[in-house]
């Protein structure tokens, strides 16, 4: 084989986790297959990945003009990818989480005009700096927990204005953060106080005004609706989709979260890339998921924080042949920044495997924004987006619990984090 030139190789990986595999998402015993490289190795230039092989194939093939790091009979795997979060908002909600321990539910804790809409009110009194400033804390957090992509929506601002001034904030993170945002509007996230008992009329809002000017600002790739019942119904959410499809944006959807309403029916219908939540998906909507291969994005974090004992059907899932991906969701209702707890989660409360969490975390995650092209599985010609965690095996991940693990992060092939420290 000709020498490849690298500026960067890292050797020793224990395992090399690569989620190599046909460019499609993975479904069913697929997201079992790792396609681990044992005492692997993984070189880089500039931004892309130019070899992967054993330790000995690399050290033989590259002609390495850079650094070296030794990864010490450790895990060395891709970035984790967040595929569903609301990364940008103002403020906090801990009092809430007091009322909930004390058996509030979310729609009582909504109805007393707590819940979202106070981040509503928060998010809309803070400047678009306060806004960057409170999130970027969140996204060094995330960072150096090991997520170098994640997907982040408005969704608490609610008017034109504020859902635009969320939309660049996420614009200005993207830019000075070295974890890439993929943009989601949400302006149908709840159905602000002025429009209260008038849902129609917003919907015209978000129809007429916020998706023509967010989409003409080219601040959103994806459009997102929470479809429950009491907030967007099907049919308002359809409308909400057709419009944000004919301006160009892709669909994820939060759907059949609370109440069974046909969301997963509506995101087969409209090719959406994503349903997320589905803890009361129907036996129709799996099916339709299943066969239009629309990803379902679970978040066990929501129902943890809910406290429910029932999550969202992962094993089903699996067995029905629909790709699955995991995600934090983070919000203030449910504050986590680190994929590591949810591959847990995942494992304890879904029964899925280390290797399925694993899968769902990186690549499947890759798919439902449309970014598996470029990240989600270590191989030649991809971004150089790379983590080396303190573990001997992947297994070991999802079982040490609540301990950060990961050591280094390396983001379109630079040292993002070294020995758990920012360098950025
Ligand atoms: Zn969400």
């Amino acid at each position: 084989m000709e020498p490849v030139d690298a500026d960067l190789i890292i050797i020793n990986a224990s395992e090399l986790v690569t989620l190599s595999g046909e460019n499609i998402p993975r479904i069913g015993s697929q997201m079992q297959n790792l396609c681990i490289i044992k005492n692997g190795a993984i070189a880089c230039y500039k931004d892309t990945i130019v070899a992967v092989g054993t330790t000995d194939e690399l050290l033989e093939l590259v002609n390495i003009q850079g650094m070296t790091i030794d990864a010490k009979n450790n895990v060395v795997m891709p970035g984790f990818v967040d595929p569903h979060t609301h990364l940008v908002f103002a403020g906090s909600r801990e009092n809430e989480f007091a009322m909930k321990l004390q058996g509030k539910t979310y729609l009582e804790i909504l109805e007393a005009g707590g819940g979202i809409l106070s981040t509503v009110r928060a998010t809309r009194d803070a400047t678009i700096e306060e806004l960057t400033a409170q999130s970027k804390i969140r996204l060094n957090s995330m960072l150096l927990h090991g997520t170098t992509t994640a997907e982040a929506k408005s969704g608490y601002g609610l008017t034109v204005f504020d859902e635009i001034k969320m939309l660049e904030a996420i614009s200005l993170l993207d830019k000075e953060h070295p974890i890439d945002l993929i943009p989601t509007f949400l302006g149908a996230h709840a159905v602000p106080p002025e429009y209260d008992g008038k849902t129609d009329e917003y919907v015209d809002l978000i129809v007429d005004e916020m998706l023509p000017e967010l989409t003409q600002k080219q601040l959103a790739e994806f459009c997102d609706v929470f479809a429950e019942e009491g907030i967007f119904s099907i049919e308002q959410s359809r409308r909400i989709f057709i419009q944000a499809k004919k301006l160009g944006l892709k669909i994820h959807i939060h759907a059949d979260e609370i109440v069974c309403l046909g969301g997963a029916e509506l995101a087969a219908e409209l090719g959406a890339h994503a349903a997320g939540h589905l803890l009361q998906a129907s036996e129709t909507g799996m099916d339709a998921l299943a066969n239009q291969k629309v990803i379902a994005a679970l978040f066990p974090s929501t129902p943890f924080f809910l406290m429910l004992s029932n999550y969202a059907n992962a094993r089903e899932m699996i067995q029905r042949g629909i790709p699955v991906a995991l995600a934090t969701d983070l919000n203030p209702n449910a504050w986590i920044e680190s994929i590591q707890v949810i591959l847990t989660l995942a494992c304890v409360q879904m029964r899925m495997t280390p290797a399925e969490a694993i899968t769902a975390a990186t690549i499947n995650a890759a798919y439902s924004i449309d970014r598996a092209k470029q990240i989600g599985s270590l191989d030649v010609g991809k971004k150089a987006d790379i983590q080396i965690l303190d573990a001997p095996n992947h297994e070991y991940i999802p079982y040490h619990f609540g301990s950060n693990l990961v050591q280094t992060v390396i983001k379109h092939g630079k040292l993002v984090v070294l020995d758990q420290q920012l360098l950025i």
